[in-house]
């Protein structure tokens, strides 16, 4: 049985709030390959997709956002599941729906790396922390400024293994078709 099946017991749901552990494992993926996300609990972080909002901040578009699972749902998914989810990573699907698979890996990145093992005045602990500057820096050098809205290429930070047709949608059913319907 895998991950999914283990977590999910409602296989249709369409709901606004929609839990996809298929982005699991790219999460995985990247922790494994990336040193800066060592301290990320990736076990411990329920994926979710919002179906609805189409989110900005400050006149830009957001595309996802990592938060603390508030305390009193940590505890009740608890006693449901036998899981600690720590942290949500909610993706805004309406705002993610064209972006390739490097950006979404990309983007999967970029949220986990808020997940920091930081000082507090009780020692190190693990906690979210903000950018840089508006991004990044490492990110904006690799894959440049715009690389959640461009619509040129980006290199993938993973490549094989991820169940992609959960996170763009149903297979297109005419692909050689519409890939060269560029004009109108
Ligand atoms: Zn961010």
């Amino acid at each position: 049985m895998d991950a999914k099946n283990s977590l999910i017991a409602v296989e249709e749901f369409n709901g606004k709030y929609k839990i996809n552990e298929d982005y699991r494992p790219i999460a995985e993926a990247l922790k494994e390959k990336f040193r800066e996300l060592e301290y990320v609990p990736v076990k411990n972080i329920l994926f979710l997709e919002n179906t609805e909002d189409e989110r900005k901040k400050n006149n830009s578009i957001v595309y996802a956002q990592i938060s603390k699972m508030p305390g009193k749902w940590e505890d009740i998914i608890f006693q449901i599941t036998k899981k600690h989810f720590e942290y949500m990573l909610e993706i805004f699907k309406e705002n993610t729906i064209l972006m390739s698979r490097e950006q979404i890996v990309a983007l999967i990145y970029h949220e986990l790396k808020h997940i920091q093992l930081v000082q507090s005045k009780d020692g190190p602990k693990i906690d979210i922390v903000s950018h840089e500057v508006e991004d990044w820096i490492n990110m904006v050098e690799k894959l440049g400024l715009n690389w959640n809205s461009t619509k040129g290429q980006i290199p993938n930070l993973l490549d094989e293994n991820i169940n992609w047709e959960s996170i763009e949608g149903p297979a297109n059913l005419f692909p050689a078709e519409t890939s060269l319907k560029l004009v109108k």
